[in-house]
């Protein structure tokens, strides 16, 4: 079978860092194109911006949406409509709501629509499942707490409506926290940090609960210099079960379960494939309701402005 011809649109430090290499190792797939207005990849077609592309550039099969999530609506629509398969980077929209006609375009043509949650595909987020889905869990703290300089650096979209500010990392644990509990869950309460210059929160505090009234914290911060915490405790009826490194590390009690290099790209790149052989769709939006969620329940607080030179 030919391989799944891809064109990543928004050509930005997610695209370089982990698309690029995750489709050159992925069976069944190859990077054809890049749209982009200003940024391009020696030795592969480019056009400005994913119209130009469908119009002018080589034949292609399937769209990796990678900008940010303001237009990402805009650009699954376009490709959809062209009749091409659709990976969503995170978080797939910049609503929820935005999502809905997505779904109705991709079922209506028999085309994947993917929302990745790469953190998901993190090596120890399925040992953790398995192990917890055997347990009685009776707290959650989650703490997601990263440099936004060092990550960031430069990203105005972030800080824009829609961008997410500190929800942006945020969101990544609300995805394997989603993934790893099955039951639905809720957000009960929420502070949020808003830089008194910015748009977006830059720390968030929040309660979620489930029916049960099981109590999960999260803290999420995005001036934290020194250590790097992104980090899920589980207490349970047997005893402490710890995600850290963003889901590379799971430890239980003081034993190491799993500590292995994150490879969560080459995940998603296998799992888009397979979807598009059938034209499905795998899209979860728990973890964007969630922040939808925070965002209407939350308390604002406004703290002191933020530049992104210290
Ligand atoms: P980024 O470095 O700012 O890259 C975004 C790119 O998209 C830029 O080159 C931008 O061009 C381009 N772009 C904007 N509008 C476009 C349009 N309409 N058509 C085509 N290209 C367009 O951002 P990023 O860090 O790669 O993040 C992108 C997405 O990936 C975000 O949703 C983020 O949450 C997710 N993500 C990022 C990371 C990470 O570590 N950075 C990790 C996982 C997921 P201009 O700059 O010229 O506007």
């Amino acid at each position: 079978m030919s391989p799944l011809r891809i064109a990543i649109v928004g050509f930005g430090k997610i695209a370089r860092d982990q698309h690029v290499p995750a489709i050159a190792v992925t069976e069944g797939a190859m990077l054809a194109a890049v749209a982009d207005p200003n940024a391009a990849l020696p030795g592969v077609p480019h056009a400005p911006t994913l119209a130009a592309l469908l119009r002018d550039g080589p034949p292609i099969d399937a769209v990796a949406v990678c900008t940010p999530p303001q237009v990402r609506r805009a650009q699954a629509a376009l490709a959809l409509a062209a009749g091409k398969h659709v990976m969503l980077e995170k978080p797939p929209g910049a609503t929820v709501g935005e999502i809905g006609p997505l779904l109705t375009a991709a079922a209506a043509a028999r085309h994947a629509l993917f929302a990745t949650w790469h953190s998901r595909f993190a090596p120890a987020v399925e040992p953790a499942r398995q192990l917890l889905a055997g347990r009685r869990i009776t707290a959650v703290r989650i703490t997601w707490k990263e440099d936004v300089r060092v990550w960031h650096p430069g990203q105005d979209w972030i800080w824009q409506p829609g961008g997410l500010g500190v929800f942006d990392p945020g969101i990544n644990a609300l995805s394997i926290l989603t993934r790893i509990l099955p039951q639905p869950l809720f957000v009960t309460s929420a502070d949020l940090c808003f830089p008194a210059n910015r748009d977006a929160p830059i720390a968030a505090t929040l309660a979620l609960s489930d029916a049960a009234g099981l109590p999960i914290s999260a803290e999420f911060d995005f001036r934290q210099t020194g250590p790097q915490s992104w980090d899920i405790h589980f207490d349970t009826d047997t005893g402490p079960v710890t995600l850290s490194s963003g889901g590379a590390k799971l430890s239980v009690g003081s034993e190491q379960h799993v500590d292995a290099i994150k490879a969560e790209y080459a995940g998603l790149y296998r799992r888009f494939v397979e979807l598009t052989a059938t034209g499905e769709i795998d899209v979860d939006l728990a973890p964007l309701q969630l922040v939808a969620d925070a965002f209407l329940l939350g308390r604002r607080r406004t703290v002191e402005p933020f530049e992104d030179k210290a």
